[in-house]
């Protein structure tokens, strides 16, 4: 593959900073070496002396003195070893990336720790959009996505979707207006990625299946565009076995997998990661050097020690516990729709995250009536026109989060918003 036409002038142009260097270099350093080089201030004089977290199962993870001297202090722009090679672990395990063995100039996968997956897909939309060029996705979508991406002038196409995902004959007849080997010639603007939210899509709680992910991925192939897969509700999915993920499928080396551990350890610990072919990988670690630095070394450690202290054993009946929970709330809020919205509003029954993602019939503009109505009658849910990158457009949807109410909550707000439809139509 051939990195460099995916890459901005700005992110061509970032060099590694020599100061930042000497932190990878301390982190691996022998116990005699004498260091004045890094400008780091001594943890001595810092207030925060040690640290216990009790963990939901009464285990403890302790911050000794000298463990706490490593959490506050700087750490490495890329993320601490520790944890990177816990994530590496189950990368390898989870994905089998067939770039596990590459030369490293071919797309050999790297990873780096991020501040939540928010902040490295952020430095990868930068790395990769010039103001013009084509970019894929597929709306309604994310909202940090719209508003990371909007600001770069990239040419945006919306690539048609249903409950399954992405349609690749739809992608394909996007793509045919251009040739295989265009994308040799900078001119004929080819698209340079596709973003997708793969698992329980945050607005619409859809899934893309193995085949439409085979399908999309050997037109990436042909057309010669990185496939960006952004993941956070991957360890919330509700049906086994999990279709197989891009990262898994990437022979080529272009994919750009975002993962967090937002949805499953702490969302405001802000952890996640990249896994990607280093040559991307190491820009956007050059960019954390100048930007964050380093994602916060207490977090990394926090969960890194805890990591560490479970096993992959203690994570995965801590995933599952999580998938129970989501599962049950998923199934409480279909209940609540089933009872009040039907034959007023349609939905999808969603196989992994947490939003459904509802249809109201016969309006074909929910403004008003979810986002003044509904508010008057004390119930907070978000129009569907928040999705779409032009946000003034109409929209007959909205989007209900089922992560933080009760059965009850969900059961009182269909109630109240299936009173209020009927008034409205
Ligand atoms: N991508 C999607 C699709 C999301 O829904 C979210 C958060 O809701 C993020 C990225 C950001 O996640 P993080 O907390 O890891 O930054």
């Amino acid at each position: 593959m051939n990195y460099t036409r995916f890459l901005t002038a700005r992110s061509r142009s970032r060099q590694s900073s020599p100061i930042r260097a000497t932190a990878d270099l301390l982190g691996k350093a022998s116990k005699s070496l004498i260091s004045l080089a890094p400008g780091y201030p001594n943890p001595n004089t810092f207030p925060f002396k040690t640290a216990t977290i009790t963990v939901e199962n009464g285990t403890h993870i302790h911050f000794d003195e000298k463990l706490m001297h490593r959490a506050l202090q700087y750490s490495e722009s890329s993320g601490i070893p520790e944890l990177l090679s816990w994530v590496k672990q189950l990368q390898i395990k989870l994905h089998n990336p067939p770039t596990v063995h590459y030369p490293p100039s071919q797309g050999q996968m790297d990873i780096c720790i991020t501040s939540g997956c928010q902040d490295g897909l952020c430095k990868v939309f930068e790395m990769i959009i010039n103001p013009g060029d084509t970019i894929l996705l597929n709306e309604p979508l994310y909202s940090g996505t719209i508003q990371a991406i909007t600001p770069l002038g990239a040419n945006i196409i919306n690539v048609p979707g249903d409950e399954h995902g992405i349609i690749p004959s739809s992608l394909r007849e996007i793509l045919s207006k251009w040739k295989p080997e265009d994308s040799k010639d900078p001119k004929k603007k080819t698209p340079k990625f596709l973003y997708t939210i793969p698992n329980g899509s945050n607005p619409t709680g859809n899934s893309l299946t193995a085949d439409r992910k085979k399908d999309i991925y050997e037109l990436a192939r042909k057309y010669d565009f990185l496939i960006i897969e952004d993941d956070p509700y991957y360890f919330i999915q509700f049906n086994k076995p999990w279709a197989p993920t891009f990262l898994s499928m990437d022979v080529d080396g272009r994919v750009i997998r975002a993962d967090s551990f937002s949805k499953v350890l702490s969302s405001g610990l802000r952890i996640g990661f990249l896994t990607g072919p280093k040559p991307l990988i190491e820009r956007i670690v050059l960019h954390s050097q100048v930007s964050v630095m380093n994602t916060c070394t207490f977090a990394q450690l926090m969960v890194s020690q805890l990591l560490h202290q479970w096993g992959e054993e203690g994570f995965w009946a801590h995933v599952h516990r999580t998938i129970e929970f989501y599962r049950s709330q998923r199934d409480a809020i279909v209940r609540a729709a089933d009872k009040w919205l039907s034959g007023l509003a349609e939905w999808h029954v969603p196989k992994a995250g947490m939003f459904l993602w509802i249809k109201i019939k016969g309006i074909p503009d929910v403004k008003q009536l979810i986002g003044k109505k509904a508010l008057e009658k004390e119930i907070l849910l978000i129009t569907g026109s928040a999705f779409y990158i032009d946000s003034s457009a109409p929209s007959p949807y909205f989007r209900a989060c089922f992560s933080l109410v009760s059965p009850e909550q969900m059961d009182i707000v269909f109630q109240k918003l299936a009173q209020l439809i009927k008034e409205s139509l």
